[in-house]
């Protein structure tokens, strides 16, 4: 069997403290706190969560003077590379980057005059700060409103084109791109635009994806498309709620494209007329006692003996179930039967003795 693997855009390499971004690394996954900057020690605790879910870089909310100085604490404590994201007030950046923040997002069509732009760049070449600019639909600057109507897809590329000139104009490199917007074909297309013209490494992600359900859709659709055309290398799940659910979506969208894997795979089948044994119980169940393993494994877990032999030999572990018993498989081979009130204990059984070999 041929396994099929995704090309990736060409880009440039870039530096986001010790995470590298672009080029052959791998597709970096993000998130945000949704804690009060200021906060540090409520703002600590969600990194270290984000972290030990598997986020990579974490972007802060700096809207205040008090958040930018808490930065100093969070920086030397987090075990991720901390962006700052600031709005509007270029003090505030210059102060970020002060404080220690390893990149800062910027949306240089709210800083103001374009000096202040200019003074943010040359402030984070000299403290060795990546940058992010960030195009949004909601936020496009008037000159191409008017020129284009509203935020199409041209629009908003055409912003991101036209500040990553006026970077590279000033001979600053170390930056990355994103072009957000909420509705998926226009971010979708904008980010095709950019990606067609540049080899400048892009973060992506749907905006404003929604909560729950909606939102890991939406979020699954616009991030998956962009990855298919090899587009994306870094992303963000954006959803409502607690961010560390962001990651899990973010490594299973990346994880369903091969482009990473950690973690647990689980497949299982939609159950049909065939099934003897309540299968979304034992799924659900298997799912939560797995949650916290990292080594990327697939464990399958099969309603009958139709497909079920087939899907759990090419598992890692695999359960075919049929009437109150179930074969175990391990790479393939099967490995015992097991009695119904037995199956899920044994399967984790075999699972964890797989995480430690
Ligand atoms: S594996 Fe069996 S129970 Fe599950 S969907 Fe296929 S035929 Fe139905």
């Amino acid at each position: 069997m041929t396994t099929l693997s995704l090309p990736r855009r060409k880009t440039r390499e870039i530096s986001v403290g010790w995470v590298k971004i672009g080029s052959d690394h791998p597709i970096v996954v993000q998130s945000m706190t949704s804690t009060k900057t200021r906060n540090i020690k409520e703002t600590l605790n969600q990194i270290r969560r984000l972290y030990e879910a598997g986020c990579e870089i974490v972007r802060v909310a700096v809207p205040t003077e008090e958040d930018a100085q808490a930065l100093e604490t969070i920086v030397k404590e987090s075990p991720v590379p901390i962006i700052a994201d600031i709005h509007f007030k270029a003090s505030l950046a210059l102060e970020a980057m002060d404080k220690g923040a390893h990149g800062i997002r910027i949306n240089p069509g709210n800083i103001g005059d374009e000096s202040l732009v200019r003074e943010i760049v040359e402030h984070a070449r000299l403290k060795n700060v990546a940058i992010r600019i960030g195009v949004n639909s909601g936020s496009l600057e008037k000159d191409l409103l008017e020129k284009y109507g509203r935020p199409t897809a041209e629009a908003l590329a055409h912003s991101a084109l036209r500040w990553s000139e006026k970077f590279e104009k000033w001979g600053f490199k170390n930056f990355k791109v994103s072009i957000k917007g909420s509705d998926v074909l226009t971010c979708v297309e904008a980010n095709k635009i950019f990606a067609s013209k540049t080899d400048i490494p892009l973060h992506i992600g749907i905006t404003e994806a929604g909560f729950g359900e909606s939102g890991v859709i939406k979020s699954s659709v616009g991030i998956g498309i962009l990855l298919y055309l090899g587009i994306g290398d870094t992303l963000r799940v954006s959803l409502t709620g607690d961010p560390v659910e962001e990651i899990e979506v973010a490594y299973q969208i990346l994880g369903s494209l091969g482009l990473r894997k950690r973690g647990v795979e689980i497949i299982s089948c939609p159950t049909c007329g065939r099934i003897e044994v309540d299968l979304p119980k034992v799924v659900k169940e298997v799912k939560e006692k797995l949650k916290g393993v990292k080594k990327p494994l697939k464990v399958a877990i099969m309603g009958c003996v139709v497909n079920g032999p087939g899907e759990a030999k090419e598992a890692d572990i695999g359960l075919a179930c049929g009437k109150g018993r179930a074969l175990l498989f391990r790479k393939g081979v099967v490995i015992k039967t097991v009695k119904e009130e037995e199956m899920v204990q044994t399967l984790l059984e075999e699972v964890f003795k797989e995480v430690r070999s």
